[in-house]
């Protein structure tokens, strides 16, 4: 299949005259063929207008359309073949097993969707019926169902190239809700993201949706990813990347006439507790999942364990010695991109020039965008002290905080910001300390996990990929699992109005045949129209 460079706007395939890029071989830092034009004002502006033109007669096709729309795309970034994994393995630097194993992960997102479009639960249909007996007054009759949000702008990920960008999480979720779907491609994978895009493409034609249900732009700067967040027709942002840019974009979102949410996940150093029961007992068996949970996709996921926090002593010091020594033994893996690498170096090279701070270890060299692991030993009172110590370094670099004891530990848990994980390591012994510490963790985690790591993120229906500032910009929520679709859908009731005026989803008969709420009480009884 042949890359063309273009922007995807509707049906159409468009040259982009503002700008041009290429995309960039990880491992070399040569340009890949073929550039890739950044999209113009009119572009986003046709972009927006076919998205808004498609909103209301997306938004109303009916659910298993949907879902069949879903599995389509699946289908046809399936049929791409190698060429999708060559191209992302060069773009990206990660290996086959990883770009095959997230094909596979971006595809089972979307069938989750449309699993989740077909049980209904989505609709959220409430019906509280008129009681016009009612004394002293008449109970009005009240529906309740949930519509999509409107157009959605997202920023697909670096760090996932599949399963986090074009056809991804967010994408899959705002299109399930009924929500139009403008992608702005990340600068890192293009190649990829033209794939992917005209993987959709196809399906919105073969499913017969209107053309404007989505579109992709490359933008060789900034300001088109900007322009899209600000454009009235937008009504949410799905982005995964840096602090800096979540923010950025959020700011733009909130200063519009009409503020909208940003779904923005951005950096979490995703703490993992040793507590003193498990630490005693196995501390050194710990320390090889920890070494591979830090290295693994060169420690670029957000679920990296960046932390550790353990009670000083002996055990924690056999936890250093076997973690350092399996480091060691670690190979270098090629960066995302060469703007990655050198925030990595940049970040390694400040905790090593810290006093305060202890280099334990360090990974094998290696080529010229590849990661050197590392691990950093500090105490309490300095990370307590310096602000900074709690600053991402996106890779495979960790830093242990040695406390005094479990109180010391639990305050600098308190400091922490939002964190999307946290681990934490016990035993039948450490179940008092770890119920202590449980309320602050829920504070400042989406999730929260037992002998474990946060790395490897199950999609399903019980999944919390989210978590407090910074972590994401919006704690209710979660961008993976089957919950992602309530960010793109908003509540409406409907108060008096005539069956025959009803959507499907409220109407007597119950034509979609899902369930409903009557009177709060879930109604087992699912009718179809006869
Ligand atoms: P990024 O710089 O945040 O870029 C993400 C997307 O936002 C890209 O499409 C980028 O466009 C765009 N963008 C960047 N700055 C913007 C701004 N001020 N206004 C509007 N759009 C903007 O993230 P990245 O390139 O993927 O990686 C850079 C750093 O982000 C990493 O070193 C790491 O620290 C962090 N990161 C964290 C996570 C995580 O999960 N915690 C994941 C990925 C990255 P361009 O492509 O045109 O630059």
């Amino acid at each position: 299949m042949t890359i063309t460079g273009q922007s995807l706007i509707g049906a159409a395939s468009v040259p982009g005259t503002n700008g041009a890029f290429h995309g960039i071989d990880a491992r070399t830092g040569d340009a890949l063929e073929p550039a890739f034009g950044g999209a113009t004002q009119h572009d986003l502006e046709r972009a927006c207008t076919l998205a808004e033109a498609a909103f209301d007669t997306y938004r109303e096709t009916d659910l298993e359309a949907r879902a069949a729309f879903l599995e389509t795309i699946g289908e046809q970034i399936n049929a791409i073949g190698d060429a999708l994994i060559e191209r992302c393995m060069a773009e990206t630097g990660l290996p086959r097993a990883r770009i095959e194993g997230e094909r596979g992960r971006t595809v089972t997102q979307l069938r989750l969707f449309a699993a989740v479009l077909r049980n209904g639960d989505c609709v959220d249909a409430r019906i509280d019926p008129a009681q016009p007996e009612r004394r002293p007054l008449p109970r009005v009759d009240l529906r309740l169902r949930n519509i999509a949000l409107g157009p959605v702008a997202v920023f697909g990920a670096s760090n996932f190239p599949l399963a986090f960008s074009v056809a991804g999480g967010d994408t899959a979720s705002a299109l399930a809700a009924g929500c139009p779907v403008i992608v702005k491609a990340h600068g890192a994978h293009p190649g990829t993201s033209e794939l992917v895009g005209r993987a959709i493409q196809r399906a919105v034609q073969i499913c017969g949706l209107p053309e404007g249900v989505f579109s992709m732009l490359f933008d060789s700067g900034i300001a088109i990813g900007q322009a899209l967040v600000a454009d009235h027709r937008i009504k949410a942002v799905g982005f995964t990347g840096s602090r800096a840019a979540g923010v950025a974009l959020m700011k733009i979102a909130n200063a519009r006439p009409e503020p909208i949410p940003v779904y923005a996940e951005m950096s979490a150093i995703n703490p993992v507790v040793l507590l003193p029961g498990a630490l005693a007992a196995r501390g050194a068996a710990i320390a090889q999942p920890f070494t591979v949970s830090l290295t693994q996709g060169a420690g670029q996921f957000c679920t990296n364990p960046g932390l550790v926090l353990a009670v000083q002593g002996e055990s924690l010091d056999a936890f250093e010695q076997a973690a350092s020594a399996a480091l060691a033994n670690i190979g270098a893996a090629t960066m995302l991109t060469p703007g990655i690498h050198a925030n990595y170096c940049k970040g390694v090279e400040r905790l090593a020039a810290n006093p305060n701070v202890e280099q334990l270890a360090s990974g094998a060299e290696g080529g010229r965008f590849d990661a050197q692991a590392a691990l950093f030993a500090t105490t309490a009172d300095a990370f307590l002290a310096q602000p900074a110590l709690r600053d991402e370094v996106f890779g495979p670099a960790s830093l242990i905080v040695r406390c005094k004891d479990l109180n010391e530990l639990h305050g600098v848990l308190k400091g922490l910001e939002g964190q999307l994980t946290v681990a934490v390591h016990l035993d039948a012994a450490d179940h008092e300390a770890c119920r202590m510490l449980l309320p602050t963790l829920e504070r400042k985690a989406g999730r929260i996990l037992v002998n474990g790591f946060g790395t490897g993120v199950e999609v399903g229906h019980a999944m919390v990929h989210g978590g407090p500032f910074p972590a994401t910009t919006d704690a209710r929520t979660t961008s993976v699992g089957s919950r992602a679709i309530e960010r793109f859908l908003r509540p409406v009731s409907y108060q008096d109005l005539p069956d025959a005026l009803l959507p499907a989803a409220l109407r007597a008969a119950n034509p979609l045949g899902i369930t409903r709420r009557v009177d709060g009480v879930i109604d087992h009884e699912v009718r179809k129209d006869d």
